[in-house]
């Protein structure tokens, strides 16, 4: 279905994120038919290029980055027509009077910050000044939001100078994917799950992002971040909220957003005990951490994994365990429930009955499946066995899921739709930091030093200890 006629503004129109994944978005959207005839696209930025350049520096982005299947010339040319570019300084004065010059009033106006979060207040106050941005345009900022709460708080204090709230998209990509969106499908479109979502029924959730590069390239960036600013505080924190709130009266933005306010409030500290922080060794294939980092001795985490309770009723006693990592054994990102045994088993002892536990995958292989006990074939007599029930998108839904669109273009479309539901609101982003920053100082103040673990494992041994120790396992990465 094609949005409204749109102006579109990139900040950072010429940076990776641009080039890698908001560009080809838009011209998957474009393509798909999603845009009307009217939506232009802005590059901004600094650095010496016209719109010829920019439409230049997009062919080979698309090029680069969708598959040959969809760069049909035409379309390409069609989309090209679609952009300009303004230079300009987000701290100084050239450029605005362009840009103002190029930016209709009367239209849908979306302006994304895809730049350094110290470019968010003066992009802000710019957009302000020059009278660039009318009262119903729409920014979308990036992450890092913030280093800490105080930070993100400064940050939303810069922004709500100019914007309301109903106008910030505060964007996590995770939140635009596919799976994250089923899982709400899952827990409130069916009647199977949702009774036995709490803590009579379920004995733990198991929420993992691993990955298998390093932070080659982005080091110095990433040396002062770690595993815990740069995943946890956002990505894993939102995996936790949507999978542990309440249902939402309405899947609305603030109805869906409360909710998710109320678990990060809900979450109890974590001990010292509970939570496990690494860093990746070398080998003779790959550097370590601190040859990536360039910073010798650095104290920096590239994994941590952790045991968190919500203190409210549905959750008592059901623990969450957590964990993400750099230069792990997969890439893998899935959320894991697992479910009570029987109370009481009708069977012989050794049939090998176990729990249930239903899987959710944002990547590789988007889907879910679901471990049930079954009777084993045969006549060997009542022996019991697990099989999934296996809902990989891909192939229950043939070609509409493997061509579903990214979590960018997604994101993008609500944007200029005007639908917050799936982008986080201020509070909920401080709330996130307020949890954060008491476990980073304590680390800093007891001098804590990462545990080593080697490069393409499961991460140090403890975090494995974290569910030994309760009688638990994690699921394999693969
Ligand atoms: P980048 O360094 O590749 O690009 C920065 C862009 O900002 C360039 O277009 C540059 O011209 C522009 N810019 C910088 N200073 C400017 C100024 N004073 N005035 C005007 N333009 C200016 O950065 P990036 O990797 O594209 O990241 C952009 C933002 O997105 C950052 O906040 C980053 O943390 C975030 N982010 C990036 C990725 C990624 O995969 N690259 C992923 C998630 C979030």
């Amino acid at each position: 279905i094609p949005v409204d006629p749109f102006d579109l503004v990139i900040f950072g129109g010429t940076g990776d994120l641009a080039r890698r994944k908001i560009l080809p978005g838009l011209y998957r959207r474009h393509l798909d038919g999603q845009m009307p005839d009217d939506a232009r696209i802005i590059g901004a930025a600094r650095g010496d290029m016209d719109t010829d350049g920019y439409r230049t520096f997009v062919e080979s982005a698309v090029r680069e980055f969708v598959s040959k299947k969809k760069c049909n010339p035409k379309v390409l040319k069609s989309f090209l027509e679609r952009l300009r570019f303004v230079q300009l300084d987000a701290t100084g004065k050239q450029g605005w009077t362009d840009l103002k010059d190029v930016v209709r009033q009367d239209i849908v106006q979306a302006f994304y910050f895809s730049v350094g979060p110290s470019l968010f207040g003066p992009i802000a106050e710019r957009l302000h000044t020059h009278g660039i941005a009318g009262p119903t345009a729409r920014i979308v900022v990036e992450k890092p939001f913030g280093h800490d709460e105080a930070s993100a708080r400064a940050l939303n204090a810069s922004l709500a100078k100019h914007f309301d709230e109903y106008q910030i998209y505060r964007i996590d990509h995770y939140l635009g994917k596919e799976t994250v969106q089923n899982l709400m499908a899952l827990r409130f479109g069916n009647m199977l799950f949702e009774p036995l979502w709490n803590a009579q029924y379920v004995d733990h959730i198991q929420i993992t992002v691993a990955e298998t590069v390093g932070v080659e390239g982005r080091g110095s960036y990433y040396d002062k971040s770690g595993a815990m600013r740069d995943m946890v505080q956002n990505h894993l924190m939102q995996l936790l909220c949507l999978t542990a709130m309440e249902p939402p009266s309405k899947f609305e933005p603030n109805a869906v957003r409360d909710e998710k306010l109320k678990i990060i409030r809900a979450l109890d500290p974590v001990a010292t005990d509970d939570i496990v922080r690494g860093q990746y060794r070398g080998n003779d294939d790959v550097a370590s951490y601190l040859e990536d980092a360039e910073t010798g001795a650095s104290t920096t985490e590239s994994f941590v994994a952790m045991k968190l309770q919500i203190s409210n009723w549905r959750w008592n006693g059901t623990p969450f365990y957590l964990r993400t990592g750099k230069r792990m054994r997969g890439r893998m990102s899935e959320i894991v429930v697992r479910f009570k045994e029987p109370p009481h088993s009708i069977f012989d002892e050794d049939t090998g009955q176990s729990a249930n536990e239903l899987s959710i995958r944002l990547q590789p292989n988007e889907g879910m499946d679901l471990k049930v006990t079954i009777k084993e074939p045969g006549l060997g007599g009542m022996r019991l066995i697990d099989v999934p029930l296996d809902m990989t998108f891909a192939d229950a839904l043939g070609e509409e899921a493997a061509d579903a669109p990214d979590a960018y273009e997604r994101l993008i479309m609500d944007v200029i739709r005007g639908n917050q539901t799936l982008f986080m609101r201020g509070d909920e982003v401080e709330a996130a930091w307020a949890w954060t920053d008491p476990i980073i100082a304590g680390w800093q103040d007891r001098g804590d030093k990462p545990k080593l673990y080697d490069p393409f494992s499961t991460g140090p041994e403890e975090a494995l200890m974290l569910l030994h120790k309760d009688g638990r396992r994690w699921r394999e990465i693969r």
